[in-house]
């Protein structure tokens, strides 16, 4: 049953050859046999699944049958889930279990939807690797001694171990799309605005995007179309109607014109992974597509700016762990300043630490001209390029990553190398776009990402020319060995 991917479970489940109940229970059972080699679940809620799935038993029953009624899902351990710890990857969390659930658990649970848990990342969804985690690194189940990607490494590697068919992430920087492309998925990451980012532990706010993992573009629109639409709890909700994804899936390709960025060709990438972008230009051509060479000049600034963007809105939205009024508190405190100081030097790790005091200096009073809005103005710079590339094109195409996975630990004390591999992700957040990583081949055994990037709220024209792409190849269908 682990094979099946979201929509073969959605018809499994409608024609009765299996219940909720069941299924639920062969993929807890398979998490208990596999997880301990990948690390992939922070926690595991089996009593919450069980109960779940026997609801949505009795809602198909009753004559109830949406598409993800009774399906199975993991949330990434940054969604508020009621009753359960919501850990954000953070000592700082450990003990702190979520009073709401966030609009996403929510919607999905009202979709039927059954946790399995909640999945390992980053601390605080800072990094590409998933190794700063309280709780562990994720391994790459194409390769244990790989990183899976980062930071919503463990809903990568849980979907890529077949352990279930999707999960949910969210993308700051890449962290769906970057981890899709290192374990052979897909993975979307929606508009800045379409999914709510209610209960989702903020890293930062004006880049976050929660989306879907799945094998498949189909099971992405399948999970986009429960995440997605305005939330009147979220202020930077976007209230545009919500398409139905699964429609336009076939939708013909004829005539779809593709840009390939001329800088995304340059240095830093690995030839072996353009040739396969290449490859997977051709299939797209075949389909009826047009490419042509457009440019996005300002392209080598988005580390950067992004770099002191991002720290900066982390530094104060993580100014609230304080070990006052919740989280982690030190043990027996001299006085006020000594529990602030020793409550989060005790219970953030290194990198957030480190990306507190960048971003704290960046907006300190002296430097804010010259980081924060510097940095801002290079932002405006980066939409507009996309913008005007917009103009003559319907698609943005290139690499997902300049690498594929590396191992555990190759870029653990040099955070700079790891920063680089974010290069052709980053610039989508900084200018809200949504973006859609499909897997296009292997290098070394390891899987290889192509990335789609469309105009706003555009969800439905990269889910569709990913599922034309995976109807005529088959890199999405491959299992790593052992899983
Ligand atoms: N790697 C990037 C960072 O560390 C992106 C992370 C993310 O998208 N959450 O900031």
């Amino acid at each position: 049953m682990h094979e099946l991917t979201l929509a073969e479970i959605a018809r499994g489940l409608a024609d009765k050859s299996f219940s909720s109940e069941e299924l639920t229970g062969a993929l807890l059972a398979r998490v208990k046999q596999l997880d301990p080699q990948i690390n992939s679940f922070i926690s595991v809620t089996e009593e919450l699944a069980l109960g779940q799935a026997r609801a949505a038993d009795a809602r198909r029953a009753a004559g109830e049958n949406g598409a993800l009624l009774g399906a199975p899902i993991a949330h990434k351990d940054l969604f508020c889930t009621l009753g359960v710890r919501t850990s954000c990857g953070s000592k700082m969390l450990d003990n702190f279990k979520a009073p709401y659930d966030a609009t996403v658990v929510a919607k999905l649970a009202e979709a039927g939807m059954v946790t399995l848990g909640k999945t390992n990342m980053d601390e605080f969804a800072m990094g590409s690797a998933n190794e700063s985690s309280h709780y562990g690194a994720v391994k790459n189940p194409w390769s244990l001694e790989h990183v899976p990607g980062g930071s919503s490494g463990g809903s990568a590697a849980a979907v890529a171990a077949r352990l279930l068919p999707a999960t949910t992430g969210t993308d700051t920087g890449g962290s769906i799309r970057q981890p899709a492309a290192l374990t052979n998925l897909t993975g979307l990451k929606p508009t800045y605005g379409r999914v709510s980012r209610w209960g989702m532990i903020a890293y930062a706010s004006s880049l976050d995007q929660g989306g879907p993992l799945a094998r498949t573009a189909e099971d992405c629109a399948l999970l986009l179309q429960g995440m997605a639409g305005f939330d009147a709890k979220d202020s930077t909700s976007i209230d545009e109607p919500v398409p139905d994804y699964s429609a336009s899936l076939n939708d013909s390709l004829q005539g779809l014109r593709i840009g390939l960025p001329k800088e995304y060709f340059g240095a830093g990438l690995d030839p072996r992974i353009a040739e396969l972008v290449q490859a997977s230009v051709k299939e797209l051509e075949k389909l009826g597509a047009v490419v042509k060479e457009i440019s996005l000049p300002n392209m080598q600034h988005a580390i950067p700016a992004y770099y002191v963007i991002a720290p900066a809105e982390a530094s104060s939205n993580l100014s609230r762990f304080d070990g006052v009024r919740f989280g982690y508190r030190c043990d027996a405190p001299k006085d006020l300043t000594d529990l602030y100081k020793r409550s989060r030097g005790e219970g953030f790790g290194a990198e957030v630490q480190r990306r507190i005091m960048v971003g704290t200096y960046a907006l300190s009073a002296g430097y804010y001209d010259a980081y924060y809005v510097k940095a801002q103005q290079i932002r405006r710079l980066i939409k507009n390029d996309f913008m005007a590339a917009f103009e003559g094109v319907d698609l943005i195409l290139g690499p997902t990553t300049p690498n594929p996975a590396w191992k555990l630990g190759a870029k653990s004390s040099d955070p700079v190398a790891a920063y680089l591999e974010d290069v052709y992700t980053i610039t989508a957040n900084l200018a809200g776009l949504p973006g859609l990583s499909m897997p296009a081949g292997f290098v070394d055994g390891l899987p290889v990402g192509v990335q789609l990037l469309a105009p706003y709220f555009q969800e439905g024209r990269l889910l569709n020319v990913a599922h034309r792409y995976q109807q005529v190849t088959d890199w999405h269908t491959r299992a790593p060995n052992g899983f």
